[in-house]
Formats: structure tokens, sequence, C-alpha cells
């Protein structure tokens, strides 16, 4: 086997890297090499146990400080010992670092027939975003009403935890049903889970009071979740394990973050291109103007040339929003409308003062000029290439 390398270097982080940074480290790390994404790709998957390993050590302050003083020999034996982790460990033990962002199919493909585990159901919740949030991602703390594993008897429905189970009365111990009836072609079987005790073929002996045996009460868990840049209305994320408890200390479901645009009062989206709609008064479309347009990260002063012709778009370049899982950012388009004045609300010297200008040979309109910038349809000077 190759020597191991430099947890800090795997990760690409400094020594003094922050607990968060690290956090985004391994994040990225995993979300490049994830098996979903890779699929039979072995490299891919050594660099993903490589960077679990990694971040394993160092996001435990303990382990961190071990290995910053003794490096890779100071992790052998002891608490540490044996990185021996398969995907599934690696998934168990950090698999809500990345929610299961975008990988919605690999939770529920774990553990599958082996045996019958009670398991939660979903939960589903929409969570609004500002076109801020979307640009730089976002921490959101979501207070969620679910199904809680009950603490008197710590989810097993048996008071005081203990007490054991019995087996199912109703269809002893099978966990199923046979029901059989008469028919005019004969005898007809059907089975189905047992209702008494949900196909487990045991119920409990001693019910626990505080949540009459089902293990779960209902309750409200206050959940932190970290929103990628560049995600879309209506794009999700899976939060696995956050969802409700199941019955008698089952696996918990999964919480589905739904993402919900704000409309911006300002800036509309096009994909990754931001619009902004920007009136300039005549004179300024005449003299030229510095225009303040609002973008995300604030004002920027922008130069408005004379002669600007209402129709013109402006580009900001890289002032738009990032998409989720590519590098780049999109534009922001400045659309440049003159806004006209009715003479009905301009004084007696205003309206003398365009009447002469009315007069001037200078001020005449003249034929759009269709070998610049503003020729073609809108749509094909806001997307078009440039
Ligand atoms: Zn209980
Ligand atoms: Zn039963």
């Amino acid at each position: 086997m190759a020597e191991k390398r430099d947890y800090y270097e795997v990760l690409g982080v400094e020594k003094g890297a922050s607990k968060d940074d690290i956090k985004k480290a391994y994040r990225k790390l995993a979300m490049k090499y994830h098996p979903d994404r890779n699929p039979g790709d072995k490299e891919a998957e050594e660099k993903f146990k490589e960077a679990a390993e990694a971040y394993e050590v160092l996001s435990d302050d303990q382990k961190r400080a071990r290995y910053d003083q003794f490096g890779h020999a100071g992790m052998q034996g002891g608490g540490a010992g044996g990185f021996n982790m398969d995907i599934e460990d690696i998934f168990s033990n950090f698999g809500d670092i990345f929610g299961g962002f975008g990988f919605g199919g690999f939770s529920g493909s774990r553990g599958g027939s082996r045996q019958r585990v009670n398991k939660g159901s979903n939960l589903r919740i929409k969570v609004k975003l500002t076109l801020k949030e979307i640009a730089e991602g976002a921490e959101k703390k979501l207070k969620v009403k679910k199904y809680c594993s009950c603490q008197a008897c710590s989810g097993t429905g048996a008071q005081g935890g203990k007490g054991g189970t019995e087996t199912c009365p109703t269809c002893h111990g099978s966990g199923v049903i046979t029901q059989v009836r008469n028919t005019m072609l004969g005898q007809m079987r059907s089975t189905s889970p047992c209702p008494n005790c949900g196909g487990t073929g045991t119920v409990i002996k001693n019910k626990c009071t505080s949540c009459a045996g089902t293990g779960i009460v209902q309750g409200e868990e206050v959940i932190t979740i970290n929103i990628p840049a560049g995600v879309t209305d209506g794009m999700s994320m899976t939060v696995s394990g956050k969802g409700n408890a199941a019955r008698n200390g089952g696996v918990n479901g999964d919480l589905i973050v739904v993402f919900e645009e704000e409309p911006d009062p300002l800036l509309t989206r096009e994909d990754n291109n931001l619009i902004y709609k920007l009136n300039i008064s005549v004179p300024d479309a005449i003299l030229g103007t510095t225009a303040e347009i609002p973008t995300i990260s604030g004002k920027v002063k922008f130069k408005v040339e004379a002669g600007t012709q209402p129709g013109s778009i402006l580009r900001l370049k890289g002032k738009g929003l990032p998409t989720y899982g590519e590098y780049g950012r999109g534009d922001l388009l400045v659309l440049v409308n003159v806004w006209i004045p009715n003479s009905k609300n301009l004084s007696r010297s205003e309206v003398k003062c365009i009447e002469d200008l009315q007069k001037s040979e200078n001020f005449g309109a003249k034929t759009t000029d269709t070998s610049s910038k503003n020729s073609g349809s809108i749509f094909d000077r806001l997307f078009g290439k440039d």
C-alpha cells in the first residue's frame, strides 16, 4: 500500500484551518467523489474513503490534537484504530454532512433486504430563500415538528426502557396473519402484516405510559442545514435521519427540504443571470450619468454613456448567480429605460424649452442603428453571446 497522505493535504486545507473550513473542504470532496456520481470508479471510491478518514480525524478535537503531535503513527491502535471504513460506515458517520444532497436514491438503496426494521416516515418542508441566500449559500435553522423518540423509554416503548417483549398473541410470533376465504374457485389464502405487532412478531409486555408503547412522541427539533450556493426554486435536499422517528426504536425517516425562491423587489432571475430595469431621465440619457445599480453584494456605481438608447442592455460581468455544482457566475444585465414625462405635468417654461428642442434638427429621431448591439430581439440581446 502506498504511503498515507497527510490529512490536511488530503482535504486541501492549512494546518491551522478552522473546523468550518475542514467541514467545507470535506463536503466538497465528498460530493466530487461520491459513489453515485462515479459509479464503478475505484479511484474515486478510494478518494472518497481517504477524504472521510481525514475528516474523521480532523473534525474531532482529540484525534486532531493527537494527529498534529504524532502524525499517522498517533492514529494506530487506541480509540482511533483501524480505518477500514466502508462506504456504508461513511454514510452512517457523516451522512448528514452533505445531507444526501442530490443523492436521494443512495440512502434508500442501503440496508435494503437484510432485515425488517421499522422506518419512520419522511418529512417534507419548504424553505424560502432570498436571492442573496441563493447567491452565497445559507445556514438555516429549521424548527421541525415531528415524531421524536420517547425519552421516557428511550424509544423502546417499554415502561422504564425495560421489561422486554413477548410473542404477539395475534400472530403467534409469525408477524403475518393469514386469511382464508372460500370462493367459487376454492379456498383463497392471503397474508398481510400483523396489525397488532406491525409485523415484528413481538409486542411489548409493559407499555410505556408516555408514548403508549409506541416509542415515539410528538415533538420538535431544531435542525441546522447548510444550503449550498446556486440552488434553484423547487430543488430539494435530503437530510438523512432527520425525519420522523420510527416506532419502537427503528430507523428515522429523512427530512426533505424543498427550496422556494422569494421574489426580489429589484432583481429578476433568469437562470444564473439577474436582470435589473434601470430608469433614467431624458437629460441623463442625452448627457450620460452614473447610475446606482443594486447587486446581490450591495450597490455599485455604473457609468451610463451619453446617448444611451432606451432598450440598451448593459452587462455587469460576474454579478449574477452561481449555479449549483458548477464554476463561475452569471451576469447582471441592466435593461435601460428612459423615462419620458408627460407635458401635462411640466411647467410652462419646461414645455417652452422642449418646444425649442423639438425644432432643433439634432433632436429629430434617427432610424435605429441596425449595426449596433441594440439590434435583434430582446431575448437574443439578453442571452445571446455578448
Ligand atoms: Zn415511551
Ligand atoms: Zn403480531
